[in-house]
């Protein structure tokens, strides 16, 4: 068997020991003689699997009893319209902050619906290289929603901010599980899973129970917060095998020590990376502000793009796979997501010396 280091943004790397045991049950699950994606989502072992999923969520994330937990299908693109389309009433506005091509999409769903938006900062004149800090948020506006990790320019708020009591609606795509959420100004956390959870194509909603109710009428039933959170989550057939991959990831971050204790290694794993950058006189160029750096996506420019492309090249020949950034930064990119080994950013910070001194 051959496991790469794989960087890619997502979908992204996932344990080793979860992909194992997906393998190993893959045609009998707990004795059932058939696999997950085989049982019905109303059978017993399947309804273990989903009661799991929501209790080890709720543990591990510390999450308040007035918050619901649902899986929603279309990613997290989804979300960026069911969110004005539940939580703006009539008459209503939403606050945007804006910090990158993720939140310009968000952005322009709740446009397209014709929902009142008020942008309270952006960083787009410095090409999303940080994260905004001076914003004042808008008197009754139904949320503040932000991104708070950017997956394309590696920025991340470096704590979630004051919004007055106006609850927070966060995009957690690319940050979600990898550190302990301060819940205090949280409205909703939603995230599409492939990059900190499992899979692709389902999204994790997070929702507190006072934003749940219908605000409008005239929303399609499976457009609606409250049907799935009043079926919790089977009010048609859910993503089942999706949903059993998200549990075996929450299993395996828990047997990790939990998010504390995950979050003090992604910190450990991104310093490796950055230190190296900061250290190389300007060889390696990082494209966010220091006080604005993720430490799930780490983004990087060469002095020319030639030379980024060796690298990439070079990088790719050692099995580090995934690493050109996106076209809207160039460069590079690094996604070390939890899952990520601490030796995979050993490895890497190594060849990036490496590369540096040869060239
Ligand atoms: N938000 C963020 C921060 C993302 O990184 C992504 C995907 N890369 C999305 C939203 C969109 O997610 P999906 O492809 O699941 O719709």
């Amino acid at each position: 068997m051959k496991r790469v280091y794989n960087f890619y943004a997502g979908p992204a790397t996932l344990p080793l020991p979860i992909l194992e045991k997906a393998a190993n049950e893959l045609t009998d699950f707990n004795g059932t003689g058939m696999s997950v994606m085989e049982l019905s989502h109303r059978s017993k072992p399947y309804d273990a699997v989903h009661s799991e999923v929501i209790s080890t969520m709720r543990e591990l994330y510390k999450i308040p009893d007035n918050y619901k937990i649902v899986f929603l299908q279309g990613g997290a693109s989804t979300q960026f319209f069911m969110v004005p389309m539940n939580l703006i009433g009539e008459g209503e506005s939403a606050d945007y902050i804006l910090t990158g091509s993720w939140s310009q999409k968000a952005l322009k769903e709740a446009d397209i619906l014709g929902k009142k938006t008020n942008v309270i900062a952006t960083s787009k004149e410095t090409n999303f290289d940080r994260i905004p800090k001076e914003f004042s948020v808008t008197k009754d506006a139904s949320y503040v929603h932000i991104t708070s990790n950017n997956t394309i320019f590696g920025t991340q708020f470096q704590s979630l901010p004051e919004t007055n009591s106006i609850p927070l609606v966060i995009d957690a795509s690319s940050d979600i599980f990898s550190y302990e959420i301060n819940w205090k100004n949280v409205g909703m956390i939603y995230a599409g899973a492939q990059k900190n959870a499992g899979p692709s194509g389902i999204a994790i909603a997070i929702i507190r129970e006072d934003l749940c109710k219908d605000k409008n009428t005239g929303i399609p039933t499976m457009l609606r917060y409250s049907t799935h959170i009043e079926n919790n989550s089977l009010y048609n057939t859910p993503p089942t095998f999706s949903i059993y991959l998200i549990n075996l990831n929450l299993q395996w971050l828990k047997s990790k020590g939990g998010i504390s204790s995950i979050a003090k290694i992604n910190e450990n794993k991104a310093q490796m990376i950055y230190s190296v950058i900061d250290e190389s006189n300007g060889f390696y160029k990082g494209h966010a502000q220091k006080d604005s750096r993720s430490l799930m996506n780490i983004t990087f420019n060469l002095k020319t793009p030639e030379l980024e492309e060796k690298f990439v090249k070079e990088a790719t020949a050692k099995d580090f796979i995934g690493l050109k950034g996106h076209r809207s930064v160039g460069g590079i990119r690094a996604s070390i997501y939890n899952a990520m080994p601490v030796e995979g950013c050993e490895k890497l910070a190594s060849f990036m010396k490496e590369f540096m001194k040869n060239n």
